[in-house]
């Protein structure tokens, strides 16, 4: 039987319904939740995401400022400007598009962001709280995958979920955010030698990788839940995942689809942390 499709964008619209809500009554108190979001340089693709960013705090109810510069502005010039959103009180969250030219160090630039405006969950000390338990900003897109897997009803407590992948922004702190959630976790990646001995015991499998196909039917537990993030292109060139998704989706009881799965969920849970952020100000 065909697998249950988890759909980001429902999700997503009921979750963004919910937000601005909360953002109205924050501006009723004159606290109108307010997202910064830099861009530096001309990548494309940047330019797309930061546009929907904008959209989606203007669509929300925020107050949203988008500052562009060109590719030659200097570290020292990036790092005031972030200096001077820290003290802004009409200001909630910061964010800096990643990737930036290649002069600016982008770790510095996410240490300059002051923790309480940190929306993306991507410094070291977000990604301590989340270590450790504490409160503070889960980065965005693990955070929109544990509430895709929430909706199924499912609950993790005993589950065994396998993460393929393990990167600072995806991978890792999704086996965290599992593992917060009682999960038991397997985290596995370039070095797993055979990957399906793991996805195969795996009840969720998160697959984070970047490249097509990496999940197959044949490596997926029957009644599995499987959430693909991979952003990839096929050979028509449309956008696909990292999950072989009509082979996966005979065996698996819930599946997302991409598109339509994560990716509407990432910018759902940045506008969420950045009401959570006006909240706690
Ligand atoms: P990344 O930094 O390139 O990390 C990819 C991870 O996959 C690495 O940990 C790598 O292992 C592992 N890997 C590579 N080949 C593998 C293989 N054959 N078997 C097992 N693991 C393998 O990428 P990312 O930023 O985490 O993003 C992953 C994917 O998600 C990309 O397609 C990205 O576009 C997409 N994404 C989507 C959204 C969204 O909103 N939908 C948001 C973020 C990312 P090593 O560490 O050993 O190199």
């Amino acid at each position: 039987m065909s697998a249950q499709l988890i759909d980001g964008i429902a999700l997503s619209q009921k979750l963004r319904a919910e937000i601005a809500a909360r953002a109205a009554v924050l501006t009723a108190q004159g606290k109108q939740p307010g997202l910064a979001v830099i861009l530096v340089g001309d990548d494309p693709a940047s330019h797309v995401y930061v546009r929907n960013k904008v959209k989606g705090c203007e669509d929300a109810g925020f107050y949203s400022l988008k500052e562009q510069y060109p590719a030659d502005l200097s570290e020292a010039a990036l790092l005031e400007r972030i200096a001077a959103l820290n003290a802004d009180p009409k200001i909630h969250g910061i964010l800096v598009q990643m990737p930036l030219p290649k002069h600016i160090n982008p770790h510095k630039v996410i240490e300059a962001i002051s923790t309480t405006k940190d929306v993306d969950g991507y410094s070291v000390l977000s990604a301590g709280e989340l270590m450790t338990g504490l409160e503070g900003f889960r980065p965005c897109t693990p955070y929109g995958c544990m509430k895709l897997i929430e909706s199924t009803g499912v609950d993790l407590k005993g589950k065994h979920a396998v993460v393929i992948g393990r990167s600072n922004t995806v991978g890792k702190p999704m086996g965290l955010l599992l593992l917060q959630a009682n999960a038991t976790v397997t985290i596995c990646h370039s070095g797993t030698p055979d990957l399906g001995v793991f996805t195969r015991q795996a009840d969720v499998v998160v697959a984070a990788v970047g490249r097509r196909n990496v999940l197959t039917a044949d490596m997926v537990k029957p009644g599995a839940i499987v959430i693909d993030v991979g952003m990839n292109r096929n050979d028509e060139g449309k956008l696909c995942g990292d999950v072989d998704f009509a082979g996966v989706r005979e065996v698996a009881s819930h599946i997302t689809p991409v598109p339509g799965g994560v990716g509407p969920m990432t910018i759902t849970m940045l506008l969420m942390n950045t009401v959570e952020a006006a909240e706690r100000a």
